[in-house]
Formats: C-alpha cells, structure tokens, sequence
C-alpha cells in the first residue's frame, strides 16, 4: 500500500494567499507598497488584507481512523513474524495518525500503544513498554477486558529492571484484572498458573547499565564570564579602527572548548523533520507521542504535548499544512 493521509493542500497554499492578499490592495497602496523602505510601514500596509484572507484547513490535520487501523493490521503482521523494527515502524505511524476525538478512535490508539509496548517488550526495552503503558493509560479508552496483558507486562518489565515492590503491585493487579477479561474458566486457570510463574521466574534482567535512569557522565555545564555571559572566560573583547569589534584569546585555549553559547531567540523545528523531532524540546524523538489534533507533529512526551498544546501549537495545529510547504504525511 502506498496511500498518503491528509489533503494535498501542497506548498502553493501559502502562495495563494499571498496573491489574494495582493489582490485586494488598492493602486494606492501597492505604490505605497513598493515606496515603502521599512518592514514596519510594510506589516501596516498589509494588515487589513491578511486579517480578511479566510484559511480554511483540511478539518481531518491529516488524521485518518482507517489508515490508522490499517497500520494496526500491518504492524500486526511484522509482530508475527518477529519484524519488530518493521512493527515498530508502523505502529509510530498509525499512533501519530490515529484521530483522538471519539471513545471508538481513543480505543484504537491505545492498542496501537499497548502493541507498540509489546514489541519493546520482544527487544527487552523495559524502559520503553513503561513508558507506553503510562501513555495508554493516560489517553484512557484501553478495553478493561485486555488490562490484565498491561498489567502483566508491566509487572516483568519492572522485575526485568530490578524493582520489586513495582513489580509485585503489578502482578496483584494483573490477577485482580483477570476478572473483567473474557477468558473461559479453561483459559483463566491457565492464565492464573502463567502469572504465578512469571512472578517466581525472574527473567530478563538486565544489567546494571541498563538500570541507570540517568546518563552517569552528564554533559559538562558551559559556564561564561561575567560581563560576556555567553563567552567564555578566557575569552576577550576588543576593537580598533582597522577590524571594528572582534573577540581574542585572553589566555591558551584547550582545542575542544565551547567558547560561545547562547541560548536562540526563537527556534522552530523545520517541516523536513516534523515527524522525527519533538516538537516542543527538539530532540529527536524515537517513541513519537501523537498530537491529539494533528498528524504533522510528534512529542518525545506527554509533558512537552502539553505545554506545545497550551502555547504556541494549539495556534499552528489547524494551519499547520498551510504555512508549511506541504502537509506532513506518513506512507504506509
Ligand atoms: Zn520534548
Ligand atoms: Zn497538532
């Protein structure tokens, strides 16, 4: 399959706003336009006529129910044939694109989560199946009949990782779930047996490396100096009428040393790397959090979700494939 999600408003949307814009200025305003010497007067001048340009997005922002269920199906059969990196792949997919606005689509998501979970399970990234089983819970919507495979899976990645007490809590909770599933008396005794194996197994730990919860060299801290704070200290000012103001080595320099850093002004994540970057923090991101309106974004969590979703995204999502030069879309 080799469908596209979204409409193709493509790259000369913004174009064509910008003609219209055009179009609707006055012989006067035009020359005004082209005398103008400064950006201000500019903004001005065009102000009126952008405030009146309707934009009228695709309302789906690239979201699709069936190509998020077909996603499910494919990464499905990846999963079967022990294709987790393929599964893995597809399951991002289908998690970014699956809608979020009804109990039907939100159930969908969840699984997709809870199968992405499974397959890190299969790669002994415990770390990541946590992480995924606190994102389904937090969408909600998980089928109570299915809890008792979470719960169970969150019960050995815990052990796997060495914490007991989590690990117990969660076998407790994956016997008391087994009331709300839909196995036969058969299949429930089974199941009971399964889990109180698993509990005395211990499996899969992982050593101690794979515990830490933090890098154990963290990066060095840049420090500037007082009066230059984004320079550093052995770093000088000078000027003369020859160079103009320009920076010298007060002291030798170790090569290797950062001797500038500043924070930007402003940063933007560009479109070529919307869906592998979060868009909130910037870094990249391998376990994508979906946006709940839009497929042309990702999170590396729910926290920078969040706080894009409270600022500036909850403004860019619906414009998103207009100001940008083609909608974001993933093949399946
Ligand atoms: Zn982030
Ligand atoms: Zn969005």
């Amino acid at each position: 399959m080799s469908e596209k999600a979204g409409s193709n408003i493509g790259h000369s949307e913004f174009q064509k706003c910008c003609q219209k814009v055009i179009g609707q200025l006055t012989p006067e305003t035009l020359d005004k336009l082209n005398e103008s010497k400064d950006e201000e007067t500019r903004v001005r001048l065009l102000y009126e006529a952008v405030t009146k340009i309707e934009i009228t997005p695709d309302k789906d922002r690239g979201k699709s129910y069936e190509l998020a269920l077909e996603g499910k199906n494919v990464g499905n059969s990846f999963f079967a044939k022990k294709e987790h990196q393929k599964a893995l792949k597809t399951y991002n997919m289908a998690i970014v694109l699956c809608p979020q606005d009804t109990n039907e689509s939100r159930e969908l998501l969840t699984i997709l989560i809870s199968n992405r979970s499974a397959t890190y399970f299969e790669l002994k990234e415990y770390k990541k199946v946590l992480n995924d089983i606190d994102y389904l819970i937090e969408v909600g919507n998980y089928p109570q009949h299915l809890q008792y495979k979470v719960w169970l899976r969150k019960a050995k990645s815990y052990d796997a990782l060495g914490n007991e007490r989590l690990s117990s809590d969660a076998f407790n909770q994956a016997v008391e779930s087994l009331k709300h599933s839909k196995l036969d008396e058969e299949a429930m005794e089974a199941k009971l047996k399964e889990i109180d194996t698993a509990r005395k197994t211990k499996v899969n730990k992982v050593d101690k490396h794979g515990l830490e919860l933090v890098p154990s060299s963290s990066p060095e801290i840049f420090v500037g100096a007082k009066e230059y704070i984004a320079a550093h200290p052995k770093v000088a000012f000078e000027q003369d009428a020859y160079q103009g103001r320009f920076a010298i080595a007060a002291e030798d320099i170790e090569a290797g040393t950062v001797i500038v850093e500043e924070n930007p002004h402003c940063s933007v994540v560009d479109s070529e790397h919307a869906l592998n970057n979060c868009q909130y923090c910037f870094v990249s991101v391998e376990q994508p959090i979906a946006c709940p309106m839009c497929a042309h974004v990702v999170f590396c969590s729910t926290i920078c979700e969040r706080l894009a979703n409270k600022g500036f995204h909850r403004v860019e999502c619906p414009v998103l494939e207009v100001i940008t030069k083609k909608p974001h879309t993933f093949s399946v």
